[in-house]
Formats: C-alpha cells, sequence, structure tokens
C-alpha cells in the first residue's frame, strides 16, 4: 500500500527510567510510515483527500512533548495508537522511536524501538436465543459502535434460525458483523465477553439459551488454535447461519486455513445438505 514517510522527526522530550531524563530531557527521533491510499489525493492535487503530513508530525510533537513515558516502547506504543485515532485514512502505521543520547555509558550510535500498528478487519457472528432477541443484538451493536478502538461496523441482515445442537430450545436470530479495530484477536474475545456479560448471558449448559452470543469469525489472516480463541471459528464451514450473513458481507473474504471463499464454503455446505438428503 502506499506511504507517507517521516523521517527524524526531532521532539524534545522526558521519557526515561532515571530522574534525570524525566527533569532534564533529551532529544529523541521519529520516523514514521503512514499506510494512506494516495491515489485519490494523488488524482485530484488535493489535499483533503490525503493525510496532512505537516498535521501529523505536529500532532506527534506535541503528544510526545506532552506525555511522559518510563519507557520508549510505552511512548511509541500510546503515540501510534493516538495517530490512528486521529488521523482516520491511516489504516496501518510503522514508527520508530529513536533514543540516541540514552544514558547507557558506553559509545552507541543509535537505540530504537520499531512497532507496526493498524486497524485489522475482523468479522463476528452474533446471536441470540432468549428474551428480546433483536434488543440484545441492537445492544450490543451500540456497544460495539461506543468503544473508541473499534470503527466501520457493518452489520448483515439477521436471520431467523431453528436451534442448533441439542441443548438449545428456542430459535434463534443470527447475523454477522464486520468491524475495524486496532484491539488485538484476545482484546477483542475479552470486549466480546464483556458485552455478554452486560446482556446478562449465564453460561450453564453449551449452546444451551443465551441472551447474547458473540463469536469471533475471522481476523484478518489471524490463525490460532488455542482453545480459549480457535480462530477461523471451527465450526463455521457446517453453519448456514454463519455462511449465509457472512456472503451477504464478504462473500470473496478467503478462509486463511482452507483457502476457500466464504461463496465457496457455502455452497460446498448447501451440496452437502443436498446430498444427504
Ligand atoms: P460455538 O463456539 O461452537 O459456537 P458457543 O458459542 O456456544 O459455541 P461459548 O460458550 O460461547 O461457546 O464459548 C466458550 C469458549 O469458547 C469461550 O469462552 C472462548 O474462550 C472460546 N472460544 C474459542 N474460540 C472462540 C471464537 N473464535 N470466538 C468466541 N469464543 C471462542
Ligand atoms: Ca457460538
Ligand atoms: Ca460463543
Amino acid at each position: 500500500m502506499d506511504q507517507i514517510r517521516i523521517e527524524n522527526l526531532e521532539i524534545y522530550g522526558f521519557h526515561g527510567v532515571f530522574l534525570e531524563e524525566t527533569k532534564e530531557g533529551q532529544i529523541f527521533q521519529i520516523d514514521a510510515r503512514l499506510y494512506v491510499d494516495l491515489r485519490p489525493a494523488g488524482k485530484k492535487d488535493e489535499l483533503s483527500l490525503s493525510t496532512h503530513y505537516g498535521e501529523v508530525c505536529h500532532f506527534m510533537t506535541q503528544y510526545f512533548r506532552e506525555n511522559t513515558y518510563a519507557l520508549i516502547e510505552a511512548a511509541a506504543e500510546h503515540l501510534a495508537r493516538a495517530v490512528l485515532l486521529k488521523f482516520p485514512l491511516i489504516e496501518r502505521l510503522e514508527l520508530e522511536v529513536k533514543k540516541p543520547h540514552a544514558p547507557i555509558g558506553l559509545p552507541f550510535g543509535n537505540v530504537s524501538v520499531f512497532i507496526d500498528r493498524g486497524w485489522n478487519t475482523a468479522y463476528l457472528g452474533i446471536g441470540s436465543n432468549l428474551g428480546e432477541k433483536q434488543n440484545f443484538i441492537d445492544r450490543a451493536v451500540t456497544g460495539l459502535k461506543g468503544n473508541e478502538l473499534i470503527r466501520k461496523v457493518k452489520c448483515s441482515q439477521m436471520i431467523e434460525t431453528p436451534p442448533y445442537g441439542d441443548a438449545a430450545l428456542y430459535d434463534f436470530l443470527n447475523g454477522v458483523i464486520e468491524l475495524k479495530t486496532l484491539l488485538t484477536p484476545y482484546e477483542l474475545l475479552d470486549f466480546l465477553h464483556q458485552l455478554e456479560e452486560e446482556a446478562g448471558r449465564e453460561r450453564k449448559i453449551h449452546w444451551g439459551p443465551r441472551t447474547l452470543d458473540l463469536d469471533l469469525l475471522f481476523y484478518q489472516d489471524f490463525v490460532s488454535n488455542d482453545p480459549l480463541l480457535t480462530v477461523p471459528h471451527p465450526d463455521m464451514e457446517n453453519r448456514e447461519f454463519v455462511l449465509k450473513p457472512l456472503d451477504e458481507l464478504c462473500p470473496w473474504y478467503l478462509n486463511p486455513v482452507t483457502g476457500k471463499t466464504v461463496r465457496q464454503m457455502l455452497n460446498d455446505l448447501k451440496n452437502k445438505k443436498e446430498a444427504d438428503q
């Protein structure tokens, strides 16, 4: 993807673990690569279609001066997040924070940390089969939209589905949500659990009645076999109530494990069902 590159932005800051560092301060240098689609601005020669690198430099300078951290790791982490939240056209950011005068007591050229942060696309399965189902789903969507680390929340249509698994008695309302997030997969899962709790979900029986169920289906091309977080969701290929709404939002999304598109998975499931009948 296109980039705007900033090199050796010098900022006088007060980050460090030693008292003299936070008192006297020292020079830091910042390199940044901002991943932005530059084509619209390039074609129209119009600044408002791009990200103003001057504004980014001033913003980073002010942020870096006004906040103090013991570690350059923390300075970089917080700065990257602040920039991504402030400038919505930046999809990803590579940031290097250099500390050329770090008090190491040895001759050295430079020391720095380098991080790579950005908005990641995730797909969630959402379902409810207890109480005011639509209400629980609406509240969860509002909760997702209310998190500043989540944006571009898009919902599929919700579909009524018969109970899945032996323990479920009531019809489900199911759908899929697309979003972009700065949260890691595990942080996102924690937030989903928090929303389930706020909906008063009780974990009694697997697949039993629940006010709200939020599953992480895909997170970019992230793959995990951890029982606490298995991604892509392992049972997705067998669930029409997941694949149908997913197909509405992202038919060509590739399952990073099987290499199949959502449309392919849905067609395979339909064919399998027909063959079974
Ligand atoms: P299923 O995942 O088969 O749809 P379920 O949604 O009813 O079943 P839960 O009781 O909601 O299962 O979740 C049990 C645990 O599954 C969660 O506490 C979580 O740690 C774990 N888990 C593993 N992978 C995922 C995932 N991709 N999304 C959500 N939870 C997951
Ligand atoms: Ca589920
Ligand atoms: Ca779940």
